[in-house]
Order: C-alpha cells, then sequence, then structure tokens
C-alpha cells in the first residue's frame, strides 16, 4: 500500500471530522463575533494542524502541496476565516523553507508548530508597487537595524514571528524575519474589515529592531523573488478557500431549494433556480481544478505562477458571484444577517485584493501568456 496515499487520506478524513464538528457548528459566530470562538486555535495546536506542511525535519508532518490544498478546502467549508488563517501561515513557513538560511530554519520552523508566522508586504504607502514602501533596513556592522510600519497583515496581532519586506537601498527589497518579542517591536492598528472577520488582520511597528546577518530571508535584493514567491502558494491556497465557499454556499442552496415550496412544487424544479444552482457548481468544479492544478505542479517542481493566479483571479469573481445567486435562491432569508449566505460574500471578497489585486493577477497572466507565445 502506497504510504504517503494512506497518510494523506487519513489526514483528510481527521481534518473533514474536525470541520465537521469544531469549525462549521461555530462559522456564524466567528463572523459575528469577529473571533474564533470554543479555544479553535488551541484545538488547531493540539490537533497539530499548524504543522501538516512543515517538512519532518523540524517536527512537521511533511505533507505536499497538493494534501495541504485539500485541507485548506475541507476548512474553508466551515468556515473561510480559519482557513485563510492557516494560509497566511503556510504560505509563511513555505517562504523560510525556500530561502531561509540553515540557522534561520533551525531558530523558526521548529516553533512553526505553535507559533503563527506572518507575511507583510503592504505599507499605507500601498500594496500592489512594492517600491513605494518606506520601511527599511541598515547594515550597522554585522547587525541589521530595521525601521518601519507595515499595515494589513493577514494574522497581525495574532502571529509571532513576520517576513517583513523593507528597502536595503532607495531601490533594493529584501526580507527580514523579525519576532513579537524583540526590542522595538510593537503592534499596532487592527483592521475593520467587511469580510473575514474571523482573521485578525493588523499593523506592526519596528523601531530600531535589531536582528543579526542570518534574519536576513534569501539574499540583500531578493525582495521581489520572494514576495512573487509567497503570492504563488498563498494563491494556491486561497483558490481552495474560495472553493470552500462555493461548496458552502451549494450546500445552503441545494437543502433550501429541495425543501422550499413555490405552492405544491420545490423551487429547484424550476428552471431559473437550477440555472443559479448548476452556475454555481460549474464555477466551483472550475476553481477547483484551476488550484489542484497549481498545486500538482508546485509539487512537480514546474511553473504554477499563472494557474495560482487564475485560481484566484477566477475563483473570487465567481465567489462573489455564486454569492449574489445563493443570495437571490434564498429570497428574502438571503438577505438576512441570520443566514450565512451574506458574509460568504463578504468573505470572498476580501480575496479580490488579498496577495494581489484581480487587476494585478490579471496583468500578470496576460504577460505570461504573451511571453509563451513570443
Ligand atoms: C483580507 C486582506 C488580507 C491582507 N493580508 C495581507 C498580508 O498578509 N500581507 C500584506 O502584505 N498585505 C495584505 N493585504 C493587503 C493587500 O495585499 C493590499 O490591499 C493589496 O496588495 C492592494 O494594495 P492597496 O490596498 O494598497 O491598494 P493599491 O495598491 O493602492 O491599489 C488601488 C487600486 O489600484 C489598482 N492598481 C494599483 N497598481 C496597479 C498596477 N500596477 N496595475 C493595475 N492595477 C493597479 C489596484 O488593483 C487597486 O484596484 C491584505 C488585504 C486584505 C483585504
Amino acid at each position: 500500500m502506497d504510504q504517503n496515499k494512506t497518510s494523506r487520506e487519513i489526514l483528510l478524513r481527521m481534518v473533514k471530522s474536525f470541520t465537521e464538528n469544531e469549525v462549521a457548528p461555530f462559522d456564524m459566530e466567528i463572523d459575528h463575533t469577529r473571533s474564533y470562538v470554543n479555544d479553535l486555535l488551541n484545538k488547531i495546536k493540539k490537533t497539530d494542524l499548524l504543522s501538516t506542511m512543515l517538512p519532518k525535519e523540524y517536527g512537521g508532518a511533511g505533507f505536499d502541496g497538493s494534501t495541504t490544498a485539500e485541507m485548506i478546502n475541507e476548512i474553508a467549508r466551515g468556515n473561510a476565516s480559519l482557513a485563510v488563517t492557516l494560509e497566511g501561515h503556510f504560505k509563511s513557513i513555505d517562504q523560510i523553507v525556500k530561502f531561509g538560511n540553515q540557522a534561520l530554519k533551525d531558530e523558526y520552523l521548529p516553533q512553526a508548530k505553535s507559533r503563527i508566522i506572518a507575511f507583510s508586504m503592504t505599507e499605507p504607502s500601498g500594496g500592489s508597487n512594492p517600491l513605494g514602501i518606506n520601511s527599511h533596513a541598515e547594515h550597522v556592522g554585522d547587525k541589521w537595524i530595521i525601521n518601519g510600519d507595515k499595515i494589513m497583515i493577514t494574522n497581525g496581532g495574532l502571529a509571532e514571528i513576520y517576513c517583513v519586506l523593507v528597502k536595503t537601498a532607495p531601490e533594493e527589497l529584501s526580507f527580514f524575519v523579525v519576532d513579537k518579542d524583540m526590542e522595538g517591536f510593537e503592534f499596532g492598528k487592527q483592521e475593520n474589515f467587511l469580510g473575514l472577520t474571523g482573521v485578525p488582520v493588523g499593523e506592526i511597528v519596528m523601531n530600531n529592531i535589531e536582528v543579526d546577518e542570518n534574519h536576513l530571508l534569501g539574499k540583500v535584493g531578493m525582495g521581489k523573488e520572494i514576495g512573487d514567491s509567497a503570492h504563488n502558494d498563498a494563491r494556491v491556497l486561497m483558490g481552495a478557500v474560495l472553493t470552500g465557499i462555493m461548496e458552502h454556499e451549494l450546500d445552503i442552496v441545494t437543502d433550501y431549494a429541495t425543501h422550499r415550496k413555490a405552492i405544491d412544487t420545490p423551487i429547484i424544479q424550476m428552471q431559473g433556480i437550477q440555472r443559479k444552482v448548476a452556475d454555481i457548481a460549474i464555477a466551483k468544479e472550475t476553481t477547483k481544478l484551476l488550484y489542484q492544478k497549481a498545486a500538482w505542479l508546485k509539487d512537480n517542481r514546474q511553473d504554477y505562477e499563472e494557474e495560482a493566479a487564475m485560481a484566484k483571479a477566477y475563483g473570487s469573481r465567481s465567489a462573489v458571484k455564486s454569492g449574489a445567486d445563493a443570495l437571490q435562491i434564498l429570497g428574502g432569508y438571503g438577505y438576512s444577517l441570520d443566514y450565512p449566505v451574506e458574509h460568504l460574500i463578504r468573505d470572498a471578497r476580501a480575496m479580490e485584493l488579498a496577495e494581489g489585486t484581480v487587476e494585478k493577477m490579471r496583468t500578470e497572466i496576460a504577460l505570461i501568456e504573451a511571453k509563451n507565445r513570443a
């Protein structure tokens, strides 16, 4: 028997049961209270879900990109915020694995089992154009001194370790890893976002944080490359989150339309309703195929940038549109804050912005298409 296949099946079965019992029942409460409830994060830590994709040599389970994406998909079907918290942590681990020097890996990767890692590029001056940032690091002797203000960080405030993009020269971008316990580190404003309300998104302020050379991620000047790599990894997982949101929408509408009657006929028998349900199903399946292809390419060490961008660009627009269709199927109940459909639309909408806006992703996709044909 294929050992990897068996352990993947066991993990996904465990995640499915965890989602059904510990996550989905609290979906509405998480949205309304804007926080994880019922000790959810401690349960995540206790069940070792923070380290499923962490390489085995650092104490993780070492699952591949495809398995990680399926796990995120399963959790998102129960609650998208929790899935995005894990997505943010996993894509940050990925960058330390890919670009960290041995000392940095030895210091931080074993901690990723219990401490969340976040990835931070955006500043008040803008997120789409990294060269517009103001945070900077100065090389003084054998140390780096970091100053700056990073905002809108997924898991900001919850995470304890941060990969931060700074300038090391006016036109040079580099990444460093800083820890919340370092002198000069402060948490700032928490965003009051429309959706994914279970995910804390916040600011960190760095005042003369002093780090050793080995806290440089990759090499000086590799900021863009590392940022692009993080976007690619995040977009695969966001495709999985968006698929989970559309699966949640389908669960709701198929149940509702089967039981809701117009006079004597269940509305699922009506063509106008059928068209909307079918459109949601088609969009869900297309997004699933896109993120699964991207994850497969990643696991097989092939380029996955375009498929990852497609999964998030197509998936985010589709999940918002599918949410609007789902709302319509539920009629007045769909418009109620007491039913989950409205928050699924708000949750999906975040992913037209986070990890690169849909405009930026379309630019990337168009340029790859042009390059492939040149
Ligand atoms: C839920 C959520 C979580 C987030 N998590 C993180 C995180 O973990 N880490 C992090 O660093 N950031 C994070 N962000 C910030 C996010 O990455 C930025 O919001 C995004 O990159 C856009 O930057 P901006 O908001 O400054 O908008 P701007 O960059 O100012 O863009 C404004 C508008 O102009 C368009 N635009 C700008 N430049 C171009 C261009 N070159 N080509 C085409 N169109 C362009 C944009 O598409 C957008 O429509 C998060 C945001 C959200 C909503």
